[in-house]
């Protein structure tokens, strides 16, 4: 039974929005389920000392400083920018990327500015939400610019005349075109990850660590597959070869063949490239099948 006593965590994710489901489906596949509270902003943690705030992404990083929470899920880029607004780039840890949330923020010119190389946008007034990262990403590139800062419609600032250029999130690029922007170059590569506090209060490391190891068996899980197929006796080692992230299969013996079954689990992808190899390599009733928890 737990006391009051036992340390707890609190994790802050995203309440509604792009990383909200994700965010949720992780911490649910690490075991952990909640008691939602009537306002839905506290999720009690109901069999591991873990409870979820719901909170706007913004807010995440400002409570992981303040010691609101002890870990949160939020964007690279809403966290990098926190960092250097507060700390000049400082304070909070990045513990794990997450692999969803994946976007990049990019400068953007309007498609009829004839502009090849971003050095052209020297003194040029540039739009953007993120002013810390984007002042930061174009001094690494020897371009200094005057920000524009906006809190949101960035996309629209050329057309009106406030900016020459943005630099702004995107995924698919679909809105930059919509409002006639080319995308002229990638600043940064974004995803969710978990962040903690550089510092942590002693008596919650270990839970910080249980928590820690359990997502790590989720997170390889799910890029893992376990692999079962028959092969000729010869073919053991360049079938193995084949096989992504594969270094000590089981070789089993079947009964009356002089073929063995080899049993693998993968760690990197595997796609149908590699069991059109495997085939033609010798390899027959091929399976694959999905990891469902893993620890090492
Ligand atoms: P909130 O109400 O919590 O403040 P929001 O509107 O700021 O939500 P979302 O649009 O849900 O935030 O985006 C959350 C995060 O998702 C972004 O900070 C970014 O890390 C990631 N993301 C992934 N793809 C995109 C995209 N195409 N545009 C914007 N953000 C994206
Ligand atoms: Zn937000």
């Amino acid at each position: 039974m737990e006391t009051t006593k036992q340390p707890r965590l609190r994790v802050a994710i995203q309440k509604s929005g792009r990383l909200s489901e994700s965010s949720q489906s992780l911490l649910r596949n690490c075991g952990l389920r909640f008691a939602r509270s009537k306002d839905k902003l506290f999720w009690y943690g109901i069999d591991f000392p873990v409870d979820l705030l719901l909170v706007r992404d913004d807010d995440i990083p400002r409570m992981l400083l303040e010691g609101v929470c002890e870990l949160g899920i939020v964007g690279e880029n809403i966290a990098r920018e926190a960092m250097l607004e507060r700390n000049g780039g400082q304070g909070l840890t990045a513990l794990r990327q997450l692999g969803f949330g994946g976007c990049r923020l990019s400068l953007a010119v309007p498609e009829n500015l004839e502009i090849e190389d971003i050095s052209e946008l020297q003194g040029k007034r540039i739009a953007t939400s993120y002013p810390g990262l984007t002042r930061a990403l174009l001094k690494e590139r020897g371009v200094q610019a005057r920000i524009v800062e906006l809190s949101g419609s960035v996309e629209i600032a050329p057309a009106l005349g406030t900016a020459d250029a943005i630099v702004d999130l995107v995924s698919t690029g679909t809105t930059l075109r919509a409002n006639h922007l080319r995308e002229l170059q990638v600043l940064f590569e974004s995803q969710a990850a978990l962040y903690a506090p550089e510092a942590l209060a002693e008596e919650k490391i270990p839970l910080q660590k249980r928590l820690l190891a359990r997502l790590d068996g989720v997170i390889s899980a799910a890029e893992s597959k376990y692999v079962m197929l028959h092969a000729p006796r010869e073919a053991v080692e360049e079938i193995t070869e084949l096989l992504p992230g594969v270094e000590h299969p089981t070789l089993l013996p079947l009964e009356n063949s002089s073929r063995i079954a080899i049993h693998a689990v993968c760690r990197e992808g595997l796609f149908w490239e590699h069991l059109e190899a495997l085939k033609a390599a010798g390899a027959s009733a091929i399976l694959v099948l999905p990891v469902e928890k893993m620890l090492a």
